[in-house]
């Protein structure tokens, strides 16, 4: 399983080294990733096989966050929006199982946070 997350995280890695190239390489402070309660990956995966993906990267002292989004589905029936983790895909007003998945299957890169140049410049 984990040999999913590393690929997965080693072309996050690829993207966000991209990213950086195209704007004149800053120095990455923290990657914030958002992963849904009901994507394929596992955020715990995430983070174990983090240091493996950045290992001799020029992401090496890059952090992460990831930010969980909840998997929340809206009711065929009676419209209710229930959080699918909580109501077991089950709505709890009218105990339909059919829904529309509303969140919940994300896996992106939110945010690319660099150290601001500007600032050390001035530090000489
Ligand atoms: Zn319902």
């Amino acid at each position: 399983m984990i040999m999913h997350e590393l690929s997965i995280m080693l072309e996050v890695v690829r993207r966000v080294e991209a990213v950086a190239k195209a704007n004149g390489s800053p120095k990455v402070k923290t990657i914030v990733l958002q992963i849904g309660e009901a994507a394929s990956v596992i955020p715990r995966f995430i983070e174990d096989c983090y240091d493996a993906a950045i290992h001799q990267t020029t992401l090496e002292e890059t952090k992460l966050e990831i930010e969980i989004i909840p998997a929340m589905g809206r009711c065929l029936d009676c419209r209710q929006v229930h959080h699918l983790r909580d109501s077991q895909g089950i709505c709890p007003t009218c105990r339909s199982k059919q829904f529309e998945m509303l969140s919940g299957r994300e896996f992106q890169i939110k945010q690319i946070a660099v150290e601001d140049h500007y600032e050390s410049d001035q530090n000489h």
